[in-house]
């Protein structure tokens, strides 16, 4: 019980790290993998104030909560580049439902764009795909998940300790 203070102050510490670096970037094949608790991380991420329509400003003065938001997914080419990348808002993810949803509808975009919108030969593709890597990221988003929760646990029984 002696160190309680200074566990606290450790745990308040490494909280506050995950706080400014919840943005986490996969690279696949065809797509980079944007994610992150902020929506407004797009922007800061690729450098830009504007992005494909979007605005920084107007995304940083927006109320932007688990329930609304400016971005809760995008899914484009990357600035620059002809890289696609896929942006989930993380904090949008609510329940299991709205994750599979939202990204179903984010991978849906991005599927029709590598397939070059042909859905008149490659429906099936398309859609294949979309499902596809919406599973693959639900797994990456469930572990990430479970991982912060495990680690929570360990913080409260050290302190209990
Ligand atoms: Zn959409």
């Amino acid at each position: 019980m002696k160190n309680l203070k200074e566990q606290i102050s450790r745990m308040n510490e490494i909280m506050g790290e995950k706080d400014n670096s919840s943005l986490e970037v996969y690279e696949f094949q065809n797509y980079t993998l944007i994610l992150s608790n902020d929506p407004c991380d797009i922007f800061t991420y690729f450098n830009v104030d504007e992005l494909h329509g979007l605005s920084y400003e107007d995304c940083l003065s927006y109320d932007n909560t688990t329930k609304d938001a400016y971005i809760a997914g995008l899914s484009n080419i990357i600035p620059g580049t002809e890289k696609k990348f896929l942006f989930l808002n993380k904090s949008r993810l609510g329940n299991c439902k709205q994750k599979m949803g939202l990204i179903m509808h984010e991978t849906m975009h991005l599927s029709l764009e590598l397939h070059n919108h042909n859905i008149m030969e490659m429906e099936e593709e398309i859609i294949s795909w979309a499902e596809e890597e919406a599973y693959k990221i639900f797994d990456l988003i469930w572990e990430i998940s479970r991982i912060v929760q495990f680690l929570s646990l360990r913080f409260v029984e050290t302190i209990r300790d």
